[in-house]
């Protein structure tokens, strides 16, 4: 008998798929990241063993004791949190893709080796707290992780405010996104869709979904 877990797998994955051919694209240039912050290192053994290769974790704490223990999987670590730069060097150890670039005086903290992905995360809401870089700073911040040494720019990552929404916030995300590829063509990745709105963010071009809830269902923890 299929498990809870692969039951909601498999109707998430369903609905990427109907969501793609609405907007004619194809659902495999979509990657979905299953974020399994609050869940433990077992939890991420049993996506693995159902198929799952992209995971997201967003606190730094939680995040370098449990992807250690689970090393032995083929799996790709998103880190989708705030980045502290006291932390940065840690992350990079086991992050292969770090979502949350937000500005200028952590991109030398992330620098190094092996290169890693990066994503510039743009703060949609007037609140500078909610991480994410304003908009009119944006094109600096991602020439500047472009030139990094051991960073590679795939794109923009946000995460859709609670007001308003979500498809008209994605909308300027995409427009944002092909401002950002006149000066760098090969940052058009994007970064946007959560539990709640990836339908919307498909349809505005999402490239890397996050999810959580929907897959793992209620997380135990706090969040
Ligand atoms: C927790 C988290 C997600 C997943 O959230 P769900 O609503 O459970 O899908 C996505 N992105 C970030 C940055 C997160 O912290």
């Amino acid at each position: 008998m299929p498990s809870a877990l692969s039951e909601r797998l498999q109707e998430v994955t369903g609905a990427i798929s109907d969501a793609a051919a609405t907007a004619g694209r194809d659902p495999r240039a979509l990657t979905t990241i299953v974020v399994t912050k609050f869940h433990p290192a077992s939890f991420v053994r049993e996506l693995y063993e159902l198929g799952v290769r992209d995971f997201g974790e967003s606190r730094h704490q939680e995040a370098q004791p449990k992807i250690a223990t689970v090393r032995d999987l083929t799996a790709t670590w998103h880190f989708v949190g705030q980045v502290q730069t006291k932390k940065a060097r840690q992350i990079r150890a086991y992050a292969d893709v770090i979502h949350s670039v937000d500005r200028i005086s952590l991109v030398s903290a992330l620098e190094g080796e092996p290169v890693r992905r990066a994503f510039v995360q743009v703060n949609l809401t007037d609140d500078p707290g909610r991480g994410g870089v304003a908009p009119e700073n944006l094109l600096a911040l991602a020439e500047h992780v472009a030139s990094a040494p051991g960073l590679e720019l795939l794109g923009l990552m946000a995460v859709a405010p609670i007001e308003g929404e979500p498809r008209h916030h994605f909308a300027r995300v995409r427009e944002l996104s092909e401002r950002l590829c006149e000066v760098i063509p090969t940052a058009s990745y994007l970064s946007i869709g959560m539990s709640g709105d990836y339908r919307d963010a498909i349809l505005e071009g999402a490239t890397h979904l996050r999810i959580g809830t929907a897959i793992t269902g209620k997380r135990p923890g706090p969040g």
